[in-house]
């Protein structure tokens, strides 16, 4: 069936079925070229090729030096072909010359698109390629095969090129045929080439390769064996005689190879009688031949090198080197009138080799004029080169008598309206006695604009730097070879280009010479009105080369020439810039990286010229890029680095702005060359931040991207050159530092980072060897003893690899020799080799393995040679059958072990017994399943009669470390000084979560440091306690100063009203938690089983009331603050250094309140005050609604207890939970009632299952009434009757607002409470030079935003200018962002299934224009996003939610109450972002509709019957709209 449109497409699939790698040059990533989205299609269908099974599709930007990648491939014995447009071929000629000698295949579409340029393809006719040309849609099937074929066959490069819109009229034309393909394909000398790989001696050094033939002496024609063996020119070795003893025709340069060693099809057979020579253009020919009659045999379409169409009595002939197209129609149906009825068509098919006698041949004999059109836009030189082949073939030599006369012509542009017209033009020159000779035909205008532009165009994701430019700059910044500015007469890709960027800098700098000098001169003139510019401009003429004075005086004297307002001043104005000393940038990207060594960034630093260059560097780090010596893309850093007199900054923007900044503002200060390489991988130009966020922390982390700053003066000032910014350097940075001993200083000045250069990534890759090698040697060793049994696991929370170990443990108890190992660390191939295996397995996402089995089942199940029929084995897997609540997603119930059982019997394994299957939703979870399964395995192994077997230590739970931990030291002390692991102990992890860190692991890194054999990319987490959100401007400055010095250099606001700082390692630990110390804040208790954080609403309209109620909130914090000294001996050693016993019985610490087991879970207090519920006052373990007074000043609280958000997905035993009213207690009872809560809950929670430990259960299980008397019972009181309140919303009121004193205070949108600076946002910068003046208190809310509170009118004007400055005063967002919410999920949060933080905000943007439509961008929707069900920013309040069950799948809950007093429901399960967005649209147009007055969204999907009110915490997994079924589909 006919299915192919275009001729792109043609060649496309015949390229991809016959190559092992296919080049896919494009404009763009992400845009494509004629050929790349049809190579896409087939590659992501993992189509097979004849050739290769599965073909290799690369895709390479047109400007980055793109030939160059297929030496790799080619000299790897692999067949590559290109598929490119025409403007890439002239910047590659020095390769072509190498790569013809290669069999590669160059598929070309001529550009520009509509009226090509074929001076691209003259221009480059001698570099040895063969050049096959096609027109027609059906030609460039054929044509594209044949250039294929004869690669292989002859082992030359072929171009193969084509006029793309020549056949985008063509009819549709059938997919290329699978059988004559392989007919024509020689498929034994493509396994030669494959099978002897060529090496790659230097990319810069010809190797002499030369493909040669090899015949028996008689002519090829007859012999037809054509060889892709080569011949090196470069090294001399004995001649090989033909059968006679003769030397063969091909003389000298007959060699035998060694380069390459492979044999060749006839050398094999017939040493003594053949010989080898280089193919030349006749084999050529004879090669096509036989190709061709191939393809017409099985097609009827014939070819010949020229081809002639028309009357066989021609007296005329067009010979047409362009687009044929306007001609041929015009032609065909000439009438006999015309001038041309007579006159035919001859063109090139076979452009090179140029074989004369073939055109002579073509050309029927009575043709006696012959026009020749070339379609040759460069024009260099008077003669066409066609023209001039023409006139070689038929005007020299015996052929020039009686040849035809040849005109040559120009060929323009020719609208098919007018192409009668020209041809008659074409002919009345033609046929005049004396013709014109290069008469233009048509005019070189370009009608059409191309479908697929080659041109330059910045990325939007590289804006990030050109904004930080601008930023730091402003009015100085000047951007030489800016791709907006126009420069006259110079094209785009020219002005680009480094050399031009300096050569305008250097005229820039010379201009500002000359300015100087007409400034002095001007300042001695009296042309100006008043007296006053002469003053300015004498004192800028003094300081015209300080550039601090200059830039100072600059704006000065501006204003006093403009005031002037003479003709002088307006003359000097006209160039007002120059009155600046201007900082001035070459912006280049990583094309400038491949030809280092002629281009201008040599120039440049060569110079010594004081010239800034910002290099954006946008490879994304993989194997193939790190190791990288294929493509010889230099390392532009290096090289400037030792060149020895340039300023080096290597950054990244994703990975440290704050450092961006300090090398811009370096390279600036620089005096002489500055190279700032800048680091931006993407795979795509549209690639999201999130993308591109964690690309870059790949490459930084594993070393491949350091970041360092190398200032070669900092020596003269004491100051060591050479800065290392990042945690790991690569091997020649490492080197060159080494060489130059800077590296031997660098460790002596900074001792904390010679750890990291001498243990630089190779070592530490060592390392982990060694290690590897250490543990099966111990493994070896202990298989001398008993039967083996080797126990795989695969486990994401510690589950299953719990019980591999315990299993383990176990069987060497019974005399079996175990291993217990992860699935991904066990070699596959040791497999066969095992007698008993044991496989455990949990199950991730929607049926997936778990990380750390991924790899090992991704082998298992695509291998089919593993011959497993020795092998036993056994399988347990763990799920929750209750996990997925759609009938058709039961399937995905412990699918990973079900899967491996299968696949191991599959491959001959043989069960020991049957899979045995834990569910958490067992009594006893997956222990019940467990306890059944163990016994029988032993007893298979016969190993169950075992006696006297050990007592097993029972499993350390948490309360047992609280109790050994002595009062919460544990050994956290000991484990921050061991330097040989990033992390901490498993029990000391429990523990410092009482001191307000966690430790957590970069999850973006996770999978890349294990396939390098790194550990995790360990970092704490910490979190501050901050009573009610209150932070004085000077805490805000050191918070600030913390997370940039020890953190991440951003900030979390949280939604408990504090400050979070991530990726805090752990040398860096003891530092972070003394700099907030210093600030008068504390992080004691911030996290763990004790009270946190109190919370309080925010208030800013009312200061006296909210004063009051903040005062109850720091009493009960303090009140229920632990006593332990553990936090001040482990954290805050004293500043005279003197040690203090952390550990041991010296201390004797006494918790009044907590015991030395304190609580069973974490434990959570909140303040609201009415009307806003701000604080979700519902969702905490106790809530306080403050009670206002008569006075206006506070009076009392109403008490809610029992508030609860975490939940265990589809657990029905876990919910969230809303507070239960117990009453009204006056102010000065609060604390005492918030103690006596929990102290009941202290002595009643569940210590046993830390799912049902929370206050919530505690409650439901007692009873609200019972457990509210027995607090009543110890406070010696009863609670009175709530009294009335009333909310109104629980989000933030944005923008200004005003108190009762006058004061002024700000809420800002900080989206999802994240402070940060980014190059379109300097956020935190603002803020950091808003709380340098600010008198006030910035005030955190709960939902992770910030007010700025307690502005005086003084101060408003100082502080607006600060805001609009850093872009600080805007809260024109939509109704459903302000009212959006995150926690933080990936990276940091180890518990995260999906992203949140990070992907709310983009989600939003993808609805707001929806919410545009339907007239809803103002309405508040309160909607929530977490990354797990533990629920940090309280999704089951809020309307809609999102939380996370996998990667990129969520559940989605409807329904929660618009100021946070009702639970929402489920309403789907596990749904994609493409679902999410389906469903929010409908339900966003209908909500627009069907609303009644002032209905809120929560209440309405109520109302509408999506979801059913959830009426209490216990009936919140009741009637949900997906009905759960109990049995197993
Ligand atoms: S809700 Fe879950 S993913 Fe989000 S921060 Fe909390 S624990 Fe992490």
């Amino acid at each position: 069936m006919a299915s192919v449109a275009t001729v792109g497409e043609a060649v496309a699939r015949v390229a991809y079925a016959s190559s092992d790698v296919i080049l896919s040059i494009q404009p763009a990533l992400g845009a494509d070229s004629e050929f790349s989205k049809h190579l896409h299609t087939l590659s992501s269908k993992r189509a097979p090729g004849i050739i290769v099974k599965e073909p290799e599709v690369q895709l390479i930007r047109h400007n980055v030096d793109p030939l160059l990648s297929a030496f790799q491939p080619l000299r790897s014995g692999r067949l590559v072909s290109v598929t490119t447009s025409s403007s890439v071929l002239l910047p590659s000629i020095p390769h072509l010359y190498k790569l013809a000698q290669y069999p590669i295949v160059i598929h070309v579409a001529l550009h520009p698109y509509g009226y090509p340029d074929y001076s691209e393809i003259t221009a480059i006719r001698q570099c040895g390629f063969v050049f096959l040309q096609s027109e027609t849609l059906l030609e460039g099937q054929d044509m594209a095969l044949s250039a294929h074929a004869l690669a292989i066959k002859s082992g030359k490069g072929v171009i193969h090129f084509f006029d793309p819109a020549n056949s985008e009229k063509d009819n549709l034309i059938s997919a290329e045929d699978p059988e004559l393909l392989k007919n024509v394909l020689d498929a034994n000398s493509a396994r030669n080439y494959q099978s002897t790989p060529t090496g790659s001696p230097s990319l810069y050094v010809d190797e002499g390769r030369l493909p040669t033939i090899i015949e028996n002496g008689i002519s090829p024609t007859e012999v037809g064996q054509f060889s892709p063996a080569v011949a090196s020119e470069a090294t001399a070795a004995p001649q090989i005689k033909g059968k006679n003893g003769d030397e063969s025709s091909a003389g000298s340069s007959i060699r035998e190879s060694s380069v390459d060693s492979r044999p060749s099809i006839s050398s094999a057979s017939s040493i003594n009688s053949t010989s080898m020579r280089p193919v030349n253009s006749e084999d050529i020919q004879v090669c096509l031949s036989g190709i061709w009659s191939q393809i017409s045999i099985a097609t009827g379409r014939t070819y010949q090198a020229f081809e002639y169409t028309g009357p066989d009595d021609a007296d005329s002939a067009l010979f047409i080197f362009g687009s044929t197209g306007v001609f041929v129609d015009e032609i065909l149906d000439a009438q006999p009138s015309d001038e041309y009825a007579k006159c035919g068509i001859i063109t090139a098919r076979l452009y090179r080799p140029w074989i004369g006698a073939s055109l002579i041949a073509s050309v029927p004999q009575s043709v006696r004029r012959i026009a020749v059109l070339e379609q040759i836009r460069k024009k260099t030189v008077k003669w066409g080169p066609v023209l001039m082949d023409i006139l070689t073939s038929l005007r020299t030599g015996p052929s020039a008598l009686g040849a035809p006369m040849i005109v040559g012509y120009q060929l323009g542009y020719i609208e098919p309206s007018t192409a009668s017209q020209a041809l008659r033009g074409i002919f009345q020159n033609l046929n005049s006695p004396s013709p014109i000779q290069n008469l233009e035909v048509g005019n070189h205008h370009q009608p059409r604009r191309p479908l697929t532009e080659y041109t330059l165009e910045q990325p939007k994701t590289e804006s990030a730097y050109m904004k930080i430019l601008d930023q730091v700059f402003g009015e100085r910044l000047y951007i030489a070879n800016r791709l907006s500015a126009t420069n006259a007469g110079i094209s785009a890709s020219i002005a680009a280009k480094p050399e031009f960027g300096f050569g305008s800098l250097l005229a820039r700098i010379e201009h500002r010479k000359r300015f100087i000098g007409e400034v002095q001169e001007a300042a001695a003139s009296r042309e100006f009105v008043t007296d006053v510019p002469q003053k300015w401009l004498s004192k800028w003429a003094l300081s015209a080369e300080d550039p601090k004075k200059v830039n100072g005086l600059a704006p000065e004297v501006i204003a006093r020439l403009s005031t002037d307002g003479s003709p002088l001043a307006s003359q000097l104005l006209q160039s007002k810039s120059l009155f600046f000393e201007e900082s001035q940038w070459l912006i280049g990207s990583d094309a400038w990286a491949y030809d280092l060594g002629n281009s201008g960034v040599h120039h440049v630093i060569a110079s010594g010229a004081n010239v800034n260059m910002l290099i954006i560097d946008s490879q994304p780090w993989s194997e193939r890029a790190a190791a990288d010596a294929t493509r010889r893309k230099k390392d532009i850093g290096l090289y400037a680095m030792n060149f020895g007199n340039a300023y080096v900054a290597s950054v990244a923007v994703y990975s440290s702005y704050t450092q961006v900044l300090e090398a811009m503002i370096e390279a600036d200060q620089f005096n002489g060359p500055s190279v700032v390489v800048a680091y931006l991988p993407y795979h795509e130009e549209n690639d999201s931040p999130l993308t591109v966020l964690q690309e870059t922390k790949k490459a930084v982390d594993l070393g491949y991207w350091p970041l360092y700053r190398w200032s070669p003066n900092n020596e003269e000032n004491g100051e060591a050159n050479f800065s290392l910014d990042s945690e790991r350097i690569k091997k020649e940075l490492e080197n060159f530092l080494k060489r130059d001993n800077h590296l031997s200083q660098l460790m002596r000045r900074r001792p904390d980072f010679s750890a990291n250069l001498s243990g630089s990534y190779g070592t530490e890759v060592r390392e982990v060897q060694k290690r590897r090698a250490k543990d099966a040697y111990d493994r070896m060793l202990e298989r001398l003893y008993g039967a083996p049994l080797t126990i795989l696991f695969a486990s994401d929370n510690g589950n299953a690899e719990n019980l591999a170990k315990r299993l383990g443990n176990r069987g060497k108890a019974r005399g079996l020799k175990t291993m217990v190992i992860a699935m991904d660390d066990y070699p596959l191939e040791d497999l066969p080799g095992e007698e008993n295996v044991v496989l455990i397995s949990s199950t991730a996402g929607q049926g997936e393995f778990p990380q750390n089995g991924r790899a090992f089942w991704d082998a298992i199940k695509d291998n089919a040679e593993l011959d497993l029929s020795t092998t036993k084995y056994a399988v347990f897997a763990l799920g929750d059958s209750h996990y997925w609540p759609r009938k058709e997603d039961k399937r995905f119930y412990n699918k990973p072990g079900k899967d491996l059982d299968a696949r191991v019997a599959f491959l001959g394994g043989k069960r020991l017994i049957d899979i045995g299957l834990g569910d958490d939703q067992d009594p006893d979870s997956y222990q019940t399943g467990y306890n059944e399964w163990e016994p029988r395995l032993w007893e298979a192994l016969n190993v169950d009669k075992v006696e006297s077997l050990p007592e097993e230590p029972p499993p350390i739970t948490n309360e047992e470390i609280k109790i050994q931990s002595n009062f919460l030291r544990g050994t956290i002390a000991e484990g921050l000084e061991d330097l040989s692991t990033g992390a901490i102990a498993a029990s000391d992890q429990q523990l410092t979560k009482f001191h307000g860190t966690y430790m957590q692991d970069d999850r973006d890194l996770r999978d890349e440091r294990k396939a390098q054999g790194l550990e995790p990319a360990y970092a704490f987490m910490i979190r501050c306690r901050l009573n009610g959100g209150v932070a004085a401007p000077s805490q805000w400055l050191q918070m600030d100063a913390i997370s940039s010095a020890y953190g991440n250099e951003t900030m979390k606001l949280t939604t408990r009203q504090t400050f979070q700082f991530h990726g805090v390692v752990k040398t860096k630990l003891k530092s972070a938690m003394r700099g907030i110390n210093k600030a008068l804040m504390t992080t004691i208790a911030a996290c763990g089983d004790v009270n946190r954080n109190v919370m309080c609403s925010t208030l800013p309209t009312q200061s006296a009331y909210h004063r009051d109620v903040h005062q109850v909130s720091a009493k009960i914090s303090d009140h229920l603050l632990p006593s332990t000294t553990a936090y001040h001996e482990i954290w805050l050693k004293d500043d005279d250094g003197k040690q203090i016993k952390v550990a041991g019985d010296a201390i004797v610490d006494h918790e009044p309140l907590y015991g030395p087991t304190y609580l069973p879970r974490k434990f959570k207090i909140t303040i609201a005050i009415p009307p806003h519920n701000d604080t979700d006052v519902y969702a905490h373990d106790i809530g306080l609604i403050a009670i206002k007074g008569k006075n206006g000043r506070l009076e009392g609280f109403n008490i809610l207890a029992g508030g609860g958000m975490g939940v265990t997905h589809n657990n029905k035993k876990t919910y969230p939970r809303t507070g239960s009213m117990f009453g009204y207690v006056p102010t000065d009872k609060a604390h005492l009632v918030c103690e006596k809560i929990m102290l009941v809950q202290r002595d009643n929670g569940d210590r046993k299952n830390r799912k049902h430990a929370r206050l919530k259960y505690t409650i439901d299980d007692m009873g609200v009434d019972v457990f509210k008397g027995k607090v009543e019972e110890l406070l010696g009181y009863k609670f009175e009757e709530p009294r009335p309140f009333e909310f109104q919303s629980n989000v933030d009121t944005f923008g200004w607002q005003r108190d009762e004193f006058g004061m002024n205070h700000h809420t800002f949108f900080i989206e999802n409470g994240r402070v940060e600076d980014t190059a379109d946002f300097p956020m935190k910068t603002g803020l950091r030079e808003i709380a340098k003046v600010h008198k006030g208190e910035f005030r955190l809310t709960g939902n992770q935003h910030l007010c700025l509170s307690g502005v005086h009118d003084n101060d408003l004007e100082t502080i607006k200018a600060l805001m609009k400055q850093y872009k600080l005063d805007n809260v024109q967002f939509s109704g459903l962002r302000l009212s959006s919410s995150a926690c933080v999920a990936f990276p940091t949060c180890g518990l995260a299934m999906a992203e949140s933080e990070r992907y709310l905000p983009e989600l939003i943007t993808k609805l707001e224009s929806c919410l545009e439509d339907n007239g809803l961008r103002q309405d508040s929707i309160v909607m929530r996003m977490t990354g797990c069900p533990n629920g940090c920013a309280r999704p089951w309040l809020a309307e809609v939610a999102f939380v996370g069950k996998a990667y990129g799948a969520y559940n989605m809950y409807l329904g929660g109450g618009y100021h946070g007093q009702r639970l929402n429901k489920l309403y789907r399960s596990s749904i994609t972002e493409e679902e999410i967005l389906e469903i929010m649209r409908g339900l966003l147009r209908r909500y627009s509709v069907e609303r009644e007055m002032g209905e809120r969204f929560g209440d309405w999907t109520v109302r509408a019957g999506f979801v059913k009110a959830t009426t209490e915490g216990k009936t919140f997994h009741d009637g949900v709209a997906e009905v759960e079924s109990d049995g197993e589909a």
